[in-house]
């Protein structure tokens, strides 16, 4: 199946004067304070119209607070300056309910950061769409069910919005295609035992709408996380699926099933003990405004750095608490710990190999 996105696994290797940089900075603070990241995450508002059934931030508490719209355009603007090359728009709430979402976008556009948009897609109109469709390298939709009454369930929803969403989805594809428009729209469901027996459905209405992808992923812990009801759970018995949806897939439409990350689920022991990629090629800004290292650890001190309401993101990721940071994560952190499969394990994968090289690595 094709994954031209590499959402199988990384995109670091595209990277490697920032890698390099961070190479030679081993054990400098001077030259290690200023690697700032390569991605960063950001949370616009805390609330969500969803409940997920898997949600792996339910114990942030999709509150109430957004970010400030002119410190956030501020901060988006110094941290081009610095050397971030792009952003997705996530995190602990829907990032289409921000008001100023396509201000926000604008922003980034003009000062050459690439952005992304991973939402529900209940909330949009034929306006907000072509915004995102004009800003945006990639939208990704996150839509866990191939009917409507899983969708409610799963969503914890009402069923018509599953009918909001393909319809959204729909508009998406026709305003791309009559703009002309780069962005790829996405899909992507989170494989559940509930949801299993709705994926071939899924991806016919995904392929049907115009969308570009699809992609199957699997659950994986969060480690603060208040749900438990998935905890352990393993692919084995749904790998059958990826030759099943590889028949649906045209030229226009892939479906990516993850099943690399599903089959590391099974692996006894993680290829690599330590953490090389925080804090320094990404980073997470919740919606208060606090900056951190690592979006498994919101809510972990050692992973707070500051706040941009407060500093700009300069002081923040210059700063003692972010040396400290480093310190930890150097020493201390234990990543066996760690969420499995997290967001930079395939970086972490990556960069411990270069750290660690085989001994016949000179016969390129
Ligand atoms: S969860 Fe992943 S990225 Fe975060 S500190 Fe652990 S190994 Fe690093």
């Amino acid at each position: 199946m094709s994954d031209k996105y590499n959402i199988d696994s990384h995109k670091l290797i595209y990277h490697p004067v920032e890698v390099s940089k961070w190479y030679e900075a081993e054990g400098d603070w001077e030259k290690q304070k200023k690697i700032y990241p390569i991605y960063v995450e950001i949370t616009p508002i805390g609330s969500c119209n969803h409940r997920c059934t898997f949600c792996s931030v339910d114990y942030i508490g999709y509150k109430s607070i957004k970010q400030d719209e002119e410190v956030l355009k501020k901060t988006i603007r110094e941290m081009a300056k610095l050397g971030v090359k792009s952003i997705m728009f996530a995190g602990e709430g829907e990032p289409t309910l921000y008001k100023p979402l396509p201000e926000i976008l604008n922003v980034c556009k003009e000062v050459g950061i690439d952005t992304s948009l991973t939402t529900n897609a209940v909330v949009m109109d034929a306006e907000s769409i072509d915004n995102y469709l004009k800003n945006c390298s990639w939208i990704k939709v996150s839509i866990n069910a191939g009917d409507r009454e899983t969708y409610a369930a799963v969503h914890q929803t009402k069923a018509a919005d599953f009918d909001r969403v393909v319809e959204n989805l729909t508009l998406a594809a026709k305003i791309k295609k009559e703009k002309g428009y780069s962005c790829t729209v996405g899909s992507q469901m989170l494989l559940l035992p509930e949801n299993v027996d709705s994926a071939l459905s899924l991806a016919k209405t995904m392929r049907d709408a115009g969308v570009d992808y699809l992609v199957i992923k699997p659950y994986t812990q969060s480690l603060y996380g208040t749900s438990r009801v998935y905890e352990g759970l393993t692919y084995k018995s749904m790998m059958y699926l990826e030759s099943e949806l590889k028949k649906l897939e045209t030229s226009e439409f892939s479906v990516i099933f993850r099943a690399n990350t599903m089959k590391k689920l099974e692996e006894e022991q993680q290829p690599y003990n330590k953490c090389y990629s925080t804090p320094y090629f990404w980073s997470y800004i919740m919606a208060d405004g606090s900056v951190y290292g690592c979006s498994a650890y919101l809510g972990n001190e050692k992973f707070a750095y500051g706040n941009i309401n407060q500093q700009s993101f300069k002081e923040i990721w210059e700063s003692q608490k972010r040396q400290e940071g480093v310190a930890f994560v150097e020493n201390e952190l234990d990543i066996s710990m760690c969420r499995k499969n997290c967001r930079m394990d395939e970086v972490n994968r990556y960069l411990w190999k270069l750290k660690n090289p085989n001994p016949h690595v000179n016969f390129i």
